[in-house]
């Protein structure tokens, strides 16, 4: 078998396990728009993992159910405070703007892909003129997009800032199990017990295919967020072959796995290249990426041996590691790294 590569966890496949409740899933047929046992199920499981009473809906991808949750938080004359880096910012297309009919991202200088409560403060006191839009809410990603995780204390520091200031706390988790597992924390003390209000849980890059769940930890704020999926072309009429994958990857804490086998091979894929001449590790990988500087010419020649990776977010080199990334794959990129740096294999 080919190696996997390290240039997306958005390269993977679907876990097993995943695969196969799809196909139970599709053995009997089911009422349509979410009204089965495998959406109720699936919404349990998730409040269940939360130890919370919350509202749950699922959109196939995480730029949809950011820009919904964002856009049932604000009004169109609002603004939401970012990260610099944040996906919903820089790789969204302007989605959130889009769905909240122009509700603005006002960006907070962020330092390795987290912003603070300072930051937050520093933004929402820029401009209280009625000739600005009006903050409303702000958005954190956990895991971040340069791979650092929030701890519980930070996130509720955040969440402090925010009640104090009369803003909604939304969570971008297209990586969420990634930082649950880096934290070894409760779920529930990254997300409604730290202030966060809305997650954007993602399922498609922990071994899903296409599905994210929009958890709203406070039901009230959730009021009519269906009727927004549905304008949105996000309420799914098979809805139970977007929540059977979540059976599957809560059940025996499949996502918890899965995340940490990803974190891991981010850690072994920084000390496997750590000691090759013109490779820089940025930092020591939090969650499932490596972030590197490379001497010039080193990229090139990885890409001609068929590696693929990008160098567009945060200006290094990211290898990212999927769930399924196996011992032999990023051995086999190493190797190939020291190869074209000019060391020996050895
Ligand atoms: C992958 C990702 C998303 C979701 O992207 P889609 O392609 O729209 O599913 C959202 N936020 C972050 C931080 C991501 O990395």
């Amino acid at each position: 078998m080919r190696p996997r590569q390290f240039a997306s966890d958005t390269y993977a496949g679907m876990h097993p396990a995943v695969l196969a409740a799809m196909v139970e899933a599709n053995s009997e047929h089911a009422a349509a728009y979410g009204d089965d046992a495998w959406t109720r199920r699936a919404a349990d499981r998730i409040r269940e993992v939360f130890a919370h009473d919350a509202e749950v809906f699922f959109c196939l991808t995480g730029t949809a159910a950011n820009a919904l949750a964002l856009a049932h938080l604000c009004q169109s004359y609002h603004s939401v405070l970012a990260a610099d880096c944040a996906h919903v910012e820089t790789d969204e297309c302007g989605a959130p703007e889009y769905a909240s009919n122009g509700a603005k991202l006002i960006l907070i200088p962020s330092v390795h892909g987290r912003i603070d409560p300072a930051g937050i403060r520093e933004a929402a006191a820029r401009r209280k003129d009625i000739h600005f839009p009006k903050p409303r809410a702000v958005t954190i990603s956990n895991t971040t997009e340069l791979a650092t995780v929030y701890t519980p204390d930070q996130v509720a520091a955040i969440g402090a800032a925010c009640r104090e200031l009369g803003l909604a706390l939304h969570c971008d988790g297209a990586r969420f199990a990634n930082a649950v597992a880096a934290s070894g924390c409760h779920p529930a003390d990254l997300t409604w017990r730290a202030g966060v209000d809305v997650l954007c849980f993602g399922g498609s890059k922990n071994g899903a295919f296409a599905t994210e769940a929009v958890v709203f930890f406070d039901r009230r704020q959730a009021r009519e967020f269906e009727y927004r999926c549905k304008q949105a072309g996000q309420l799914i009429s098979k809805m139970r072959f977007v929540a059977a994958p979540w059976v599957a990857l809560l059940d025996g804490e499949r996502w918890l796995d899965n995340g940490r086998n990803a974190n891991a091979s981010a850690r072994t894929l920084a000390a496997a290249v750590a000691g090759i001449p013109g490779v820089t590790v940025l930092r020591p990988p939090e969650a499932n990426a490596v972030f590197a500087d490379l001497a010039p010419g080193l990229a090139e020649a990885m890409h001609a041996r068929g590696w693929h990776f990008y160098n567009f977010i945060g200006g290094a080199h990211r290898w990212m590691c999927p769930w399924d990334t196996r011992p032999e794959d990023v051995a086999a990129f190493a190797a190939d790294l020291r190869a074209c740096a000019g060391g020996s294999a050895s």
